[in-house]
Parts: structure tokens; sequence; C-alpha cells
């Protein structure tokens, strides 16, 4: 049997443990053969906890499966509780991750309670503190995570690397005979913290299946080496994430063009986008752009996709693009629960085109196509459901009509 010359394309997930994050009955797990997970983190101040539940429940809705929240002073840790009552009673069930920098130790000690509201913490190890006052503080967080049975991430970022383990990977580098560059340098010293910080937290007493790995940098390419060279030398999971990628544009295609090769090579369990958000944007854009991006790879299926041709000169009006946007954002509002009643719903796809050079063809291989009139064709619009063609719709209310028929086809 001769092999086809076309590689398949298949993706294989690296090997890694699994690590389970409770909330009640839900449980989202991160790593092992489980969908890699998309998560979020909210911008709100969490001592306003009405205003950070209500933007947990937005993340939530959008799709965001793990939500983190700062946690940085007493009031914020006071607060912690109260947002989990509140999203228990609105019934949003997604786990909390609280985020700790420089007192985590001295808050998760004081408030128990939201030691135990949350569902997992994320401890940065360069910003525990410093000598031996930052193994202690270290330990005291991890032993309250192993009391309570909750799994941990051991953040590292390179804007907060532990200076005196940078210091100490640089004297070592010294005494070699051919010193590496300074890149690779920091490479090391981000990777030897994750892992040096784990295998501390498994010392102390935290279970290997709850610890999660990340080192996170704002370059693309330093992004690719480091998580490269991380995945190979331990099996946690490891979350993925470009930090600081920056705004619009920017910040989507570097943060997909780092985790688009990094998900190839099967490395990722689970992902968050950092968007820096557009005065008044949406913080949910970035559980969006996450889904999107695992959701083009084949990785994942959250919403039915909308395949739109990008317009030439032969559409001289606007009418397709609104029809494809008003589409996109239907389907996305319907999802929450159309995922609950249509099986498969999100394996979906909808064909929205500006006219016929390719408009019957990508429709007719789409579930349902529509492709709009371009200058100088015959002002119809022919539908195609299950690649044939069933109506022709005309005049002003073609969206609404090729909506219904959306509708129509995926309750049937
Ligand atoms: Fe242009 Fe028609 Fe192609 Fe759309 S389908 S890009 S309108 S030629």
């Amino acid at each position: 049997n001769e092999s086809s010359p076309i590689l398949s394309g298949a993706i294989k997930r690296r090997t890694s443990r699994s690590v389970i994050i409770a909330h009640g009955d839900r449980q989202v797990i991160v790593g092992g053969d489980a969908p890699i997970v998309i998560q979020s983190m909210t911008n709100t101040d969490t001592v306003d906890a009405i205003g950070t539940a209500i933007q947990i429940k937005e993340l939530a809705r959008a799709g965001s499966e793990l939500v983190r929240i700062t946690v940085n002073t007493q009031e914020a840790a006071a607060a912690v509780a109260s947002i989990r009552e509140q999203l228990d009673r609105m019934g949003v069930d997604v786990p909390l991750v609280g985020d700790f920098h420089y007192n985590g130790h001295t808050l998760l000690k004081e408030f128990p309670d939201c030691a135990q509201a949350l569902s997992k913490y994320r401890i940065n190890p360069g910003n525990v503190g410093q000598g031996a006052k930052r193994d202690s503080q270290f330990a005291q967080m991890i032993e309250i995570a192993a009391r309570y049975n909750k799994p941990v991430r051991i953040g590292v970022n390179w804007g907060s690397l532990d200076q005196g383990l940078l210091a100490r990977i640089m004297d070592e580098n010294a005494q070699r005979n051919s010193p590496w560059s300074a890149q690779s340098v920091m490479y090391e010293a981000l990777i030897v913290s994750a892992l040096e910080n784990a295998q501390r937290a498994e010392q102390v007493g935290l279970a290997g299946d709850k610890i999660i790995l990340s080192c996170k940098v704002s370059g693309v390419q330093d992004l690719i080496a480091v998580y490269r060279e991380l995945a190979r030398r331990c099996d946690y999971p490891l979350h993925l994430g470009l930090t600081e990628a920056g705004m619009g544009s920017k910040g989507i295609v570097a943060s997909t063009a780092a985790l688009s090769v990094l998900l190839q090579e099967g490395i990722g369990d689970t992902i968050r986008i950092s968007l820096t958000p557009e005065p008044g944007g949406d913080r949910c854009k970035e559980v969006i752009v996450g889904q999107e991006i695992l959701q083009t790879m084949g990785l994942r299926k959250f919403t039915p996709m909308v395949i739109a041709c990008p317009g030439c000169g032969r559409t001289t009006s606007t009418v397709f693009q609104e029809l494809a946007d008003d589409i996109q954002t239907y389907l996305r509002e319907q999802m929450p629960v159309w995922k609950t009643q249509f099986a498969g719903v999100e394996a979906m796809n909808v064909a929205v085109m500006g006219c016929i050079v390719n408009g019957p063809g990508e429709s007719k291989h789409a579930n349902i196509g529509i492709s709009l009139p371009g200058t100088g064709e015959s002002p119809a619009a022919p539908v195609f459901v299950d690649g044939v063609k069933t109506v022709t719709l005309r005049g002003e209310n073609i969206a609404k009509e090729f909506q219904q028929i959306v509708l129509t086809y995926v309750q049937s």
C-alpha cells in the first residue's frame, strides 16, 4: 500500500497529565486527552464584587471555561467568596482562578473563604519574595492549595522573572566553554523557573496532577522556542498565551501566529488570548478569538462558522457584508441555548457570498449558503441547503428570510 504523498494534517497532541479544576459538579479538565480549554481574565476591580461577577458571567456566556480574577489586596480577597456566591445564584458554575502576586501567602492564609471559593490558584514564582523568604512563602501557598485540594498554575512571566534564579543561570553559563547567547540564557531561566518550582511544589505536598505550567513572553518566536523546550522536558499540562500581545489586529495576529505553531505541534492544553481592550471594547473578544483559533485549526468546534468572501468590484453594495456580520452575530447569540438543544449544531457551516463567481460553488459546500447578487446580476439570491438549491430570495427582507432558513435548518 503506497501512502498518499499528501500529509493528513492531523495534530498529535503531546502526552500530558490531566488536571481537574472543579466547582461543585462542574469539572474542567486541562491536559491528557481533554479538549483544549479556553480561559480568560477579568479586568474589573475584584473589590467591586457585583461588577466582577457580571463580567465573569459575560465571559462564561461567551465561552470562557475558566475565568481568572486578580486577588491583590485584603479587600479583593474578602470579595472573592461573595463573587462566587453571586455567580452560583445566577447559575454560573464556571470555575474561578485566583491570580496572586507578592502577598498571596498572606491572603490565602487570612481569607480561608477566598482560598476555598477559588477552584485554582495562579502563582508567579518571580513574585513570591526573595531569598529564604521566597521559599517559605511559596511553600505556604502550596500547602494551602494541597490542604484544599486546589490545582495550581505555576505561571512564569519574563517581565517578572525570579532575579536570583536568573543570576544563577547566568553564572552557570559563564562557566561553559562556549557560553550560550543571552537569549538562550533567558529561555533557560524561564523554563528552569517553571520546572524547579513544580518540583518544589510536589516536594511540599502538592500532587503532580494538580500542577499546570506556563512560561509567558511577548515575542512570537520567543514563545515558540520556550514552549517547545518546556514541552520536551516535562509532562505537566501547559497553559499557552502570548503575554502583552497588544491591541486590535496586532494582538490578534501575534497571538494567532504564536499559538497556532505550537498547537499544530500538539503543544498546549489551555489557552488565553491576552488582548489589550480598545477603549470601551468588549472583554469577551479574547474568548471569541481563542475559540476562533481552535475552531479554524480544527481542534474544537464552538459555533457555526460563517464563510464569507472578501467582496470586490463585483459587489457595489454592502448588503452581503452586513448579512455575513448579522448572521455570525445571530449564530453566536443563539449558541448558549442551541448547544443544549441541538446536538452537533456547532459543526455547521454557513456561506455568505457576494456574487455568482464563487457563490454557488462555495454555497453548495456549506450546510446552508446564499449567493447575493453582484453588480449587473439579476437581483436574486439563490439559497442552497445541503448542496441543493431550495429557494431564491429577493427584495428587502433577504436577511430576515435567510435567518429563518438557518433557524429551520437547525431545528430540523
Ligand atoms: Fe468578488 Fe464574487 Fe469572489 Fe465575492 S464571490 S470576492 S464578490 S468575485
